[in-house]
Protein backbone atom coordinates (compact mmCIF):
# COMPACT_ATOMS: atom_id res chain seq x y z
CA UNK A 1 0.00 0.00 0.00
CA UNK A 2 1.51 3.51 -0.78
CA UNK A 3 0.13 6.71 -1.08
CA UNK A 4 -2.65 7.94 0.62
CA UNK A 5 -5.52 6.96 -1.60
CA UNK A 6 -8.87 8.51 -1.22
CA UNK A 7 -11.52 5.38 -0.10
CA UNK A 8 -15.48 5.39 -0.52
CA UNK A 9 -15.89 2.36 1.74
CA UNK A 10 -13.85 0.98 4.79
CA UNK A 11 -14.76 -2.54 6.56
CA UNK A 12 -12.97 -1.69 9.71
CA UNK A 13 -12.13 -3.70 12.78
CA UNK A 14 -12.80 -7.01 11.57
CA UNK A 15 -12.08 -10.15 14.44
CA UNK A 16 -10.51 -11.71 10.75
CA UNK A 17 -9.71 -10.74 7.67
CA UNK A 18 -9.52 -13.87 5.44
CA UNK A 19 -7.61 -12.24 2.41
CA UNK A 20 -7.57 -16.02 0.65
CA UNK A 21 -4.01 -14.39 -0.31
CA UNK A 22 -1.76 -18.13 -0.36
CA UNK A 23 1.24 -17.44 2.09
CA UNK A 24 2.82 -20.45 3.39
CA UNK A 25 1.51 -20.11 6.60
CA UNK A 26 -1.88 -20.14 5.49
CA UNK A 27 -4.18 -21.12 2.68
CA UNK A 28 -6.51 -18.01 3.42
CA UNK A 29 -4.01 -15.59 5.09
CA UNK A 30 -5.51 -14.89 8.22
CA UNK A 31 -5.39 -11.27 9.55
CA UNK A 32 -6.91 -10.51 13.31
CA UNK A 33 -8.02 -7.37 13.55
CA UNK A 34 -8.39 -6.23 9.84
CA UNK A 35 -9.65 -3.83 7.68
CA UNK A 36 -10.36 -3.74 4.25
CA UNK A 37 -10.52 0.13 2.29
CA UNK A 38 -12.45 0.12 -1.35
CA UNK A 39 -12.31 3.15 -4.07
CA UNK A 40 -15.36 2.71 -6.14
CA UNK A 41 -14.97 -1.08 -7.33
CA UNK A 42 -11.27 -1.73 -6.46
CA UNK A 43 -9.91 -2.49 -2.84
CA UNK A 44 -6.92 -0.04 -2.19
CA UNK A 45 -5.82 -1.74 0.55
CA UNK A 46 -6.33 -4.86 2.99
CA UNK A 47 -4.33 -5.13 6.23
CA UNK A 48 -4.46 -5.06 10.32
CA UNK A 49 -6.88 -1.84 11.08
CA UNK A 50 -3.58 0.30 11.92
CA UNK A 51 -1.87 -0.68 8.28
CA UNK A 52 -4.76 0.55 6.39
CA UNK A 53 -5.78 3.57 8.55
CA UNK A 54 -1.72 4.79 7.65
CA UNK A 55 -2.09 4.07 4.07
CA UNK A 56 -5.61 5.60 2.88
CA UNK A 57 -7.54 8.28 3.30
CA UNK A 58 -11.02 7.53 4.74
CA UNK A 59 -11.84 10.89 6.01
CA UNK A 60 -15.27 11.18 3.21
CA UNK A 61 -15.57 6.95 3.28
CA UNK A 62 -18.53 5.18 4.19
CA UNK A 63 -17.32 3.19 7.06
CA UNK A 64 -18.81 -0.74 8.22
CA UNK A 65 -17.88 -1.58 11.59
CA UNK A 66 -16.89 -5.02 11.31
CA UNK A 67 -15.64 -5.40 14.97
CA UNK A 68 -16.41 -9.04 15.56
CA UNK A 69 -17.28 -10.39 12.72
CA UNK A 70 -15.23 -12.00 10.17
CA UNK A 71 -14.43 -10.71 5.93
CA UNK A 72 -13.84 -12.73 2.97
CA UNK A 73 -13.89 -12.82 -0.29
CA UNK A 74 -17.54 -12.91 -2.55
CA UNK A 75 -18.41 -16.85 -3.42
CA UNK A 76 -17.54 -17.74 -7.26
CA UNK A 77 -20.07 -20.45 -7.93
CA UNK A 78 -18.25 -22.27 -11.22
CA UNK A 79 -20.85 -24.75 -12.14
CA UNK A 80 -24.59 -24.23 -12.07
CA UNK A 81 -27.45 -24.87 -14.44
CA UNK A 82 -29.35 -21.61 -12.98
CA UNK A 83 -31.64 -20.34 -15.62
CA UNK A 84 -34.34 -23.27 -16.46
CA UNK A 85 -38.34 -23.78 -16.36
CA UNK A 86 -40.82 -26.03 -14.10
CA UNK A 87 -39.69 -27.92 -11.01
CA UNK A 88 -38.78 -30.92 -10.52
CA UNK A 89 -39.87 -31.42 -6.86
CA UNK A 90 -42.13 -34.59 -7.26
CA UNK A 91 -39.22 -36.69 -9.17
CA UNK A 92 -37.13 -35.55 -6.15
CA UNK A 93 -39.44 -36.16 -3.92
CA UNK A 94 -40.36 -39.46 -5.24
CA UNK A 95 -37.33 -40.74 -5.53
CA UNK A 96 -36.71 -40.36 -1.63
CA UNK A 97 -38.10 -43.91 -1.30
CA UNK A 98 -38.48 -45.17 -5.07
CA UNK A 99 -35.69 -46.28 -7.81
CA UNK A 100 -36.35 -44.66 -11.18
CA UNK A 101 -38.20 -46.82 -13.25
CA UNK A 102 -41.12 -47.02 -10.35
CA UNK A 103 -41.25 -42.91 -10.51
CA UNK A 104 -41.53 -43.34 -14.48
CA UNK A 105 -44.02 -45.77 -13.90
CA UNK A 106 -46.14 -42.96 -12.27
CA UNK A 107 -45.98 -40.65 -14.78
CA UNK A 108 -43.98 -38.15 -12.95
CA UNK A 109 -41.31 -36.68 -15.49
CA UNK A 110 -37.84 -37.00 -15.29
CA UNK A 111 -34.33 -36.28 -15.78
CA UNK A 112 -33.05 -33.63 -17.95
CA UNK A 113 -35.48 -33.83 -20.59
CA UNK A 114 -38.40 -33.17 -19.03
CA UNK A 115 -36.71 -29.73 -17.51
CA UNK A 116 -36.13 -29.35 -21.46
CA UNK A 117 -40.22 -29.60 -22.19
CA UNK A 118 -40.50 -27.34 -19.57
CA UNK A 119 -38.05 -25.10 -20.23
CA UNK A 120 -39.30 -25.09 -23.80
CA UNK A 121 -43.12 -23.33 -22.85
CA UNK A 122 -41.35 -20.38 -20.85
CA UNK A 123 -40.92 -17.08 -21.75
CA UNK A 124 -37.37 -15.11 -21.44
CA UNK A 125 -39.24 -13.24 -18.81
CA UNK A 126 -40.68 -16.12 -16.93
CA UNK A 127 -37.26 -17.76 -17.25
CA UNK A 128 -35.51 -14.45 -16.21
CA UNK A 129 -37.51 -14.25 -13.47
CA UNK A 130 -37.39 -17.73 -12.06
CA UNK A 131 -33.83 -17.15 -11.93
CA UNK A 132 -33.57 -13.92 -10.73
CA UNK A 133 -35.46 -15.74 -6.82
CA UNK A 134 -32.39 -18.27 -7.05
CA UNK A 135 -29.79 -15.76 -7.66
CA UNK A 136 -31.02 -13.39 -4.99
CA UNK A 137 -30.67 -16.39 -2.71
CA UNK A 138 -27.57 -17.12 -3.71
CA UNK A 139 -26.42 -13.12 -3.13
CA UNK A 140 -27.68 -13.21 0.25
CA UNK A 141 -25.66 -16.44 0.89
CA UNK A 142 -22.29 -14.79 -0.06
CA UNK A 143 -22.33 -15.51 -3.47
CA UNK A 144 -21.07 -12.67 -6.16
CA UNK A 145 -20.28 -14.63 -9.16
CA UNK A 146 -21.81 -17.20 -11.01
CA UNK A 147 -21.50 -19.24 -13.63
CA UNK A 148 -24.48 -20.09 -15.85
CA UNK A 149 -25.28 -22.45 -18.13
CA UNK A 150 -27.86 -23.08 -20.86
CA UNK A 151 -28.29 -27.23 -22.03
CA UNK A 152 -32.58 -26.88 -21.55
CA UNK A 153 -33.04 -25.39 -24.91
CA UNK A 154 -31.38 -28.07 -27.37
CA UNK A 155 -32.72 -26.05 -30.29
CA UNK A 156 -31.01 -23.51 -31.60
CA UNK A 157 -33.82 -20.78 -30.81
CA UNK A 158 -34.52 -22.25 -27.42
CA UNK A 159 -30.45 -22.15 -26.84
CA UNK A 160 -30.28 -18.69 -27.67
CA UNK A 161 -33.22 -18.05 -25.92
CA UNK A 162 -31.46 -19.61 -22.38
CA UNK A 163 -28.53 -17.15 -23.38
CA UNK A 164 -30.48 -14.07 -23.63
CA UNK A 165 -31.35 -14.81 -20.12
CA UNK A 166 -28.05 -14.70 -19.15
CA UNK A 167 -27.36 -11.50 -20.48
CA UNK A 168 -30.39 -10.11 -18.84
CA UNK A 169 -29.47 -10.98 -15.39
CA UNK A 170 -26.24 -9.89 -15.96
CA UNK A 171 -27.81 -6.44 -16.58
CA UNK A 172 -30.27 -6.43 -13.71
CA UNK A 173 -28.98 -8.33 -10.74
CA UNK A 174 -25.78 -7.22 -8.29
CA UNK A 175 -24.21 -10.87 -9.57
CA UNK A 176 -22.02 -11.16 -11.81
CA UNK A 177 -22.72 -14.05 -14.32
CA UNK A 178 -20.56 -16.29 -16.64
CA UNK A 179 -22.25 -17.35 -19.34
CA UNK A 180 -21.93 -21.24 -20.99
CA UNK A 181 -23.07 -22.23 -23.91
CA UNK A 182 -24.00 -26.51 -22.83
CA UNK A 183 -26.01 -27.25 -25.93
CA UNK A 184 -24.49 -30.36 -26.28
CA UNK A 185 -26.24 -31.38 -22.65
CA UNK A 186 -28.33 -34.35 -23.72
CA UNK A 187 -29.56 -35.14 -27.15
CA UNK A 188 -33.17 -33.58 -28.44
CA UNK A 189 -36.40 -36.46 -28.85
CA UNK A 190 -37.06 -34.72 -32.18
CA UNK A 191 -34.03 -35.73 -34.31
CA UNK A 192 -31.57 -38.23 -34.43
CA UNK A 193 -28.03 -37.64 -32.67
CA UNK A 194 -25.88 -37.17 -35.41
CA UNK A 195 -27.96 -34.64 -37.21
CA UNK A 196 -27.91 -32.56 -33.54
CA UNK A 197 -24.18 -32.89 -33.33
CA UNK A 198 -24.04 -31.06 -36.43
CA UNK A 199 -26.47 -28.60 -35.61
CA UNK A 200 -24.44 -27.63 -32.28
CA UNK A 201 -20.91 -27.15 -34.65
CA UNK A 202 -22.78 -25.77 -37.82
CA UNK A 203 -25.26 -23.62 -36.31
CA UNK A 204 -25.73 -23.23 -32.63
CA UNK A 205 -21.67 -22.79 -31.88
CA UNK A 206 -21.74 -19.82 -34.84
CA UNK A 207 -24.62 -17.78 -33.64
CA UNK A 208 -23.67 -18.10 -30.06
CA UNK A 209 -20.05 -16.82 -30.71
CA UNK A 210 -21.53 -13.95 -32.82
CA UNK A 211 -23.90 -12.63 -30.68
CA UNK A 212 -20.98 -12.64 -27.67
CA UNK A 213 -24.15 -14.75 -25.82
CA UNK A 214 -21.20 -16.77 -24.33
CA UNK A 215 -17.55 -16.93 -22.81
CA UNK A 216 -17.46 -20.84 -22.63
CA UNK A 217 -18.27 -23.88 -24.51
CA UNK A 218 -19.00 -26.95 -22.37
CA UNK A 219 -19.86 -30.33 -23.27
CA UNK A 220 -21.93 -33.31 -20.62
CA UNK A 221 -19.56 -36.31 -21.82
CA UNK A 222 -20.54 -39.51 -20.65
CA UNK A 223 -22.24 -42.78 -21.22
CA UNK A 224 -25.76 -42.58 -23.23
CA UNK A 225 -25.08 -38.66 -23.72
CA UNK A 226 -21.86 -36.97 -25.78
CA UNK A 227 -19.21 -39.85 -26.73
CA UNK A 228 -15.52 -38.86 -26.22
CA UNK A 229 -15.40 -37.93 -30.27
CA UNK A 230 -18.33 -36.03 -30.38
CA UNK A 231 -17.29 -34.13 -27.25
CA UNK A 232 -14.40 -33.42 -29.14
CA UNK A 233 -15.86 -32.08 -32.52
CA UNK A 234 -17.89 -29.85 -30.54
CA UNK A 235 -15.38 -28.44 -27.89
CA UNK A 236 -12.67 -28.03 -31.16
CA UNK A 237 -15.97 -26.13 -32.48
CA UNK A 238 -16.13 -24.45 -29.71
CA UNK A 239 -12.50 -23.14 -29.42
CA UNK A 240 -12.18 -21.98 -33.15
CA UNK A 241 -15.19 -20.27 -32.42
CA UNK A 242 -13.30 -18.10 -30.01
CA UNK A 243 -14.87 -20.01 -26.83
CA UNK A 244 -13.01 -21.39 -23.72
CA UNK A 245 -13.44 -24.92 -22.88
CA UNK A 246 -15.58 -27.10 -19.88
CA UNK A 247 -16.38 -30.53 -19.94
CA UNK A 248 -18.62 -32.83 -17.44
CA UNK A 249 -16.36 -35.63 -17.18
CA UNK A 250 -16.42 -39.00 -14.96
CA UNK A 251 -19.36 -38.64 -13.31
CA UNK A 252 -20.92 -41.86 -14.11
CA UNK A 253 -17.99 -44.13 -15.86
CA UNK A 254 -14.43 -43.35 -16.58
CA UNK A 255 -14.65 -42.44 -19.98
CA UNK A 256 -12.05 -40.96 -21.58
CA UNK A 257 -13.59 -36.98 -21.22
CA UNK A 258 -10.66 -35.83 -18.58
CA UNK A 259 -7.92 -36.70 -21.08
CA UNK A 260 -9.95 -34.73 -23.93
CA UNK A 261 -10.05 -31.76 -21.62
CA UNK A 262 -6.45 -32.20 -20.39
CA UNK A 263 -4.94 -32.17 -24.26
CA UNK A 264 -7.65 -29.65 -26.05
CA UNK A 265 -6.19 -27.31 -22.94
CA UNK A 266 -9.99 -26.75 -21.17
CA UNK A 267 -10.33 -24.42 -18.09
CA UNK A 268 -11.98 -26.84 -16.14
CA UNK A 269 -13.31 -30.50 -16.29
CA UNK A 270 -16.22 -31.15 -13.44
CA UNK A 271 -17.48 -33.91 -11.37
CA UNK A 272 -14.53 -35.97 -11.40
CA UNK A 273 -16.43 -39.27 -9.49
CA UNK A 274 -14.56 -41.71 -11.63
CA UNK A 275 -10.99 -39.89 -12.28
CA UNK A 276 -8.18 -42.02 -11.37
CA UNK A 277 -4.71 -41.04 -10.48
CA UNK A 278 -3.06 -40.65 -14.41
CA UNK A 279 -5.49 -38.87 -15.22
CA UNK A 280 -5.85 -36.44 -12.14
CA UNK A 281 -2.07 -36.31 -12.85
CA UNK A 282 -2.68 -35.11 -16.52
CA UNK A 283 -5.33 -32.70 -15.65
CA UNK A 284 -2.97 -31.04 -13.24
CA UNK A 285 -0.20 -30.93 -16.05
CA UNK A 286 -2.37 -29.42 -18.28
CA UNK A 287 -3.79 -26.85 -15.86
CA UNK A 288 -7.14 -27.69 -15.82
CA UNK A 289 -9.29 -26.96 -12.78
CA UNK A 290 -11.00 -29.65 -11.04
CA UNK A 291 -14.61 -28.46 -10.12
CA UNK A 292 -16.19 -30.78 -7.97
CA UNK A 293 -19.81 -30.33 -6.72
CA UNK A 294 -20.97 -32.15 -2.99
CA UNK A 295 -24.34 -31.42 -2.88
CA UNK A 296 -24.62 -32.64 -6.29
CA UNK A 297 -23.19 -36.06 -4.80
CA UNK A 298 -25.50 -36.04 -1.72
CA UNK A 299 -28.84 -34.83 -4.00
CA UNK A 300 -28.38 -37.90 -6.51
CA UNK A 301 -27.35 -40.17 -3.79
CA UNK A 302 -23.96 -40.78 -5.71
CA UNK A 303 -22.70 -44.50 -5.28
CA UNK A 304 -19.30 -42.97 -5.78
CA UNK A 305 -18.17 -40.16 -4.37
CA UNK A 306 -15.32 -37.90 -5.87
CA UNK A 307 -11.50 -38.37 -4.40
CA UNK A 308 -10.94 -34.54 -3.21
CA UNK A 309 -8.28 -35.48 -0.96
CA UNK A 310 -6.39 -37.37 -3.78
CA UNK A 311 -7.49 -34.59 -5.62
CA UNK A 312 -6.13 -31.94 -3.31
CA UNK A 313 -2.68 -34.02 -2.52
CA UNK A 314 -1.66 -33.88 -6.08
CA UNK A 315 -1.91 -30.04 -5.68
CA UNK A 316 -4.89 -29.72 -8.48
CA UNK A 317 -6.34 -26.09 -8.49
CA UNK A 318 -9.83 -27.25 -6.84
CA UNK A 319 -12.94 -25.50 -7.56
CA UNK A 320 -16.19 -26.14 -5.50
CA UNK A 321 -19.40 -25.21 -6.92
CA UNK A 322 -23.33 -25.51 -6.26
CA UNK A 323 -24.25 -27.73 -9.65
CA UNK A 324 -27.72 -25.58 -8.36
CA UNK A 325 -30.32 -27.22 -10.85
CA UNK A 326 -33.37 -29.08 -10.83
CA UNK A 327 -32.04 -31.78 -9.80
CA UNK A 328 -29.80 -30.35 -6.98
CA UNK A 329 -31.39 -27.21 -5.92
CA UNK A 330 -28.97 -25.96 -3.56
CA UNK A 331 -27.45 -21.63 -3.82
CA UNK A 332 -25.41 -21.55 -0.68
CA UNK A 333 -21.99 -22.01 -0.70
CA UNK A 334 -21.56 -22.23 2.85
CA UNK A 335 -23.75 -25.54 2.83
CA UNK A 336 -20.99 -26.92 -0.16
CA UNK A 337 -18.11 -26.25 2.42
CA UNK A 338 -19.83 -28.19 5.04
CA UNK A 339 -20.51 -31.14 2.98
CA UNK A 340 -17.01 -30.60 1.46
CA UNK A 341 -15.51 -30.42 4.60
CA UNK A 342 -17.41 -33.26 6.93
CA UNK A 343 -17.57 -35.71 3.58
CA UNK A 344 -15.33 -35.20 1.50
CA UNK A 345 -12.09 -34.26 3.89
CA UNK A 346 -11.18 -30.75 3.23
CA UNK A 347 -9.93 -28.41 5.49
CA UNK A 348 -12.16 -25.58 6.29
CA UNK A 349 -9.04 -24.02 4.59
CA UNK A 350 -8.96 -25.85 1.84
CA UNK A 351 -12.51 -25.20 1.23
CA UNK A 352 -12.61 -21.34 1.32
CA UNK A 353 -9.55 -21.83 -1.08
CA UNK A 354 -11.86 -23.72 -3.36
CA UNK A 355 -15.32 -21.45 -2.81
CA UNK A 356 -13.78 -18.32 -3.73
CA UNK A 357 -9.64 -18.58 -5.70
CA UNK A 358 -10.65 -21.93 -6.88
CA UNK A 359 -13.79 -20.87 -8.22
CA UNK A 360 -12.30 -17.81 -10.06
CA UNK A 361 -9.72 -19.79 -11.70
CA UNK A 362 -12.49 -22.52 -12.86
CA UNK A 363 -13.81 -19.27 -14.68
CA UNK A 364 -10.42 -18.58 -15.64
CA UNK A 365 -10.67 -14.93 -13.82
CA UNK A 366 -8.01 -13.34 -11.85
CA UNK A 367 -9.40 -10.48 -10.91
CA UNK A 368 -11.41 -11.86 -8.10
CA UNK A 369 -11.80 -14.27 -5.73
CA UNK A 370 -8.83 -12.85 -2.75
CA UNK A 371 -8.83 -9.71 -0.98
CA UNK A 372 -6.00 -7.80 -2.23
CA UNK A 373 -5.23 -4.41 -3.84
CA UNK A 374 -6.36 -3.83 -6.74
CA UNK A 375 -8.48 -6.79 -7.27
CA UNK A 376 -12.56 -6.13 -7.53
CA UNK A 377 -13.99 -5.09 -3.95
CA UNK A 378 -16.35 -8.03 -4.38
CA UNK A 379 -16.72 -9.12 -0.38
CA UNK A 380 -19.02 -10.23 2.18
CA UNK A 381 -19.09 -9.78 5.94
CA UNK A 382 -20.03 -12.80 8.33
CA UNK A 383 -21.95 -12.44 11.73
CA UNK A 384 -19.81 -15.27 13.52
CA UNK A 385 -16.24 -14.60 16.09
CA UNK A 386 -13.85 -17.19 14.05
CA UNK A 387 -13.85 -18.42 10.74
CA UNK A 388 -14.71 -22.01 11.72
CA UNK A 389 -18.26 -21.49 13.01
CA UNK A 390 -18.94 -21.57 8.69
CA UNK A 391 -18.56 -24.83 8.70
CA UNK A 392 -19.68 -25.76 12.27
CA UNK A 393 -23.09 -24.11 11.52
CA UNK A 394 -24.55 -26.92 9.62
CA UNK A 395 -27.27 -25.04 7.23
CA UNK A 396 -26.72 -21.70 9.06
CA UNK A 397 -26.14 -18.94 6.85
CA UNK A 398 -23.46 -16.74 8.29
CA UNK A 399 -23.73 -13.62 5.81
CA UNK A 400 -24.29 -9.98 7.62
CA UNK A 401 -23.64 -8.10 4.43
CA UNK A 402 -22.46 -8.55 1.00
CA UNK A 403 -20.35 -5.80 -0.92
CA UNK A 404 -20.58 -6.17 -5.23
CA UNK A 405 -18.57 -4.25 -6.87
CA UNK A 406 -17.56 -1.80 -4.18
CA UNK A 407 -21.79 -0.74 -3.03
CA UNK A 408 -23.55 -2.68 -0.60
CA UNK A 409 -26.12 -5.14 -1.99
CA UNK A 410 -27.23 -7.24 0.94
ZN1 LIG B 1 -23.59 -29.64 -14.71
Amino acid sequence: MTGRTKATLVIAGAAQVLTCVLSSADLVGRIENGSVAIAGETIIGVGSAVEVSACVDSASAQVIDATGKVVAPGFVDSHTHLVFGGSRAPEYAARMTRDLEDVQSLGIPTGILATVEATRKETIESLAAGAEQRLWQMLRHGTTTVESKSGYGLSLDQEVKQLEVNRILQERQAVDIVSTFLGAHAFPREMPRERYVDLVVHAMIPQVAEQCLAVFCDVFCEKGYFSVSEARRILEAGRAAGLKLKIHADEYKAFGATLLAAELGAVSADHLNYTNCVAMRKLKQAGVVAVVMPVLDFAVRHEHPFDARAMLDKQMTVALATDLCPACRVESMQLVMQFACRLYRFSPEEALHAATVGGARALGMDDRGVLAAGKLADVQIWSIPTFEHVIYRIGHNAVDKVIRRGRIVV
